[in-house]
């Protein structure tokens, strides 16, 4: 399969290229030139198959081309390595719950998909170690890391800055070790991506050593993300409220909705999509005006979502031809303040018991707000509530449970390496290895 640039600057590109650039060399971001139908067949009997199965039928559609399908198959069953449970909360709102994987949130199925493909390229043609450097603010650096963990041939650097992440997030990338290697830089988050940017533009750098990115908008981070929206219509199916599905996602940099746009071009017989935002909106104020004005972010309680300048509403964009009404036929919009999201997660666990996320909140919200007569919706839930524990806890006013899973990161030793925010000594550090 064959990508092309949403910005068509550049020439096609294969499947390895594309993973290994992540951004195209124009500044695009890379589209697959086909998104195949999927046959009726399937979706008749979707239900009866399993997660790994039907993820794979979807993940063949994109890199069945490009990968033997044996290959393919570990590389899908590795990475589903753990449930996606669709739960009822309350009449005819479900969440869809994607954190039951290594690190509580939807980024792990992304992640772990692309480091597994890496390793099959790089096994593959037997090529010296890959490197990967990634800027962090949190939560990023822990999926990339946690997905990396162990896979044979690459190295990850994880870039954060000291004293600005919370003490569960750094805990989930310093106490790995193995092939993880943390570094904590002595600055703000935009000089640890200046650092990682300038690495990529360093010759001598480059010729010591190969290095990539894992940043979100790789497609082989971004395409596997549509796997588990299958697997939420299927759930509905068996529960006989796959009729008009209306499925709602949080969304910062309108990856996961994409992915799930996809879906839909696919075959998949959702009805429409809503987007929820926090108070940056710019994608709901595109939805009204039309015109898309990207602006600084500010800070959230929902903050993997406070974005100012969605990159993928390029890819959003090119899937619909820049056409407006077809954009707005397909997807609805809402934004809500922090004082709006505390309310919901505070009327939502009095009311059901169900504890929502900040991020989860926004979807719900939308859904109670938004959903018609006769439709069914489906939100993602896409982090635990417990890695947001400072916030749910002042709103509930009781302590949250901490997963098992959550609570053996806190139990491990912090190891990090300290780096000064200067380039200079960053590459020497890098040149020594
Ligand atoms: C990254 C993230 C989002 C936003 O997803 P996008 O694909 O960037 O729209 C929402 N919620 C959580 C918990 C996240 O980590």
């Amino acid at each position: 399969m064959n990508y092309y640039s949403t910005n068509k600057q550049t020439p096609v590109t294969g499947l390895h290229e594309a993973v290994v650039r992540g951004l195209a060399p124009d500044k695009g971001l890379y589209m697959p030139e086909v998104i195949k139908r999927l046959p009726e067949e399937f979706f008749g009997c979707i239900e009866k198959l399993s997660f790994q199965e039907m993820a794979y039928r979807v993940a063949d559609a994109f890199f069945g081309e490009d990968i033997p399908e044996e290959t393919l198959k570990q590389i899908v069953y590795d990475t589903l390595s753990f449930d996606v449970p669709v739960v009822r909360v309350k009449d005819s709102i479900y969440a869809l719950e994607l954190f039951h994987g290594p690190t509580l949130a939807f980024k792990d199925v992304g992640a772990r998909f692309m480091a597994r493909l890496l390793g099959y390229f790089i096994r593959q043609e037997g090529q010296r170690q890959v490197n990967v450097l990634v800027a962090t603010s949190g939560d990023t650096g822990s999926a990339v890391a946690n997905g990396f963990l162990g896979v044979e041939g690459i190295h990850v650097y994880v870039l954060y800055p000291k004293g600005k992440v919370s003490e569960i997030q750094e805990k989930q990338f310093t106490t790995l070790g193995r092939n993880i290697t943390a570094l904590e830089v002595d600055g703000v988050f935009d000089d640890c991506q200046a650092l990682v940017k300038n690495a990529f533009m360093d010759e001598e750098l480059n010729a010591h050593m190969k290095l990539t990115s894992a940043n979100s908008i790789n497609v082989a981070r971004f395409l596997p993300q549509a796997f588990y929206y299958f697997y939420a219509y299927a759930q509905m199916k068996k529960l006989g409220k796959a009729d008009d599905l209306v499925i709602c996602v949080p969304s910062g940099n309108f990856g996961n909705i994409t992915a799930g746009l996809f879906g839909k071009r696919m075959g998949l017989p959702v009805k429409r999509f809503m987007a929820a935002n926090n108070r940056n909106d710019i994608f709901y104020q595109y939805l009204q005006t039309g015109i898309y004005v990207p602006r600084a972010s500010v800070a959230t309680i929902a903050n993997a979502m406070d974005v100012g300048d969605p990159s993928n509403f390029a890819r959003i964009f090119d899937l619909y031809k820049g056409s407006h009404a077809d954009i707005r036929n397909e997807i609805s919009g809402a934004a809500y303040n922090d004082e709006q999201i505390r309310e919901t997660v505070r009327g939502v666990y009095q009311e059901t018991g169900y504890l929502l996320d900040p991020h989860g909140a926004c979807g719900y919200r939308a859904l109670e707000e938004g959903l018609r007569p006769g439709e069914c919706g489906v939100f993602l839930e896409t982090a635990h509530p417990a890695k947001f524990r400072d916030t749910v806890e002042a709103v509930i006013g009781h302590p949250v449970e901490v997963p098992a899973k959550l609570q053996a990161f806190m139990n491990g030793a912090k190891q990090s390496v300290p780096m000064s925010k200067d380039f200079g000594s960053f590459k020497a550090y890098l040149m020594n290895k």
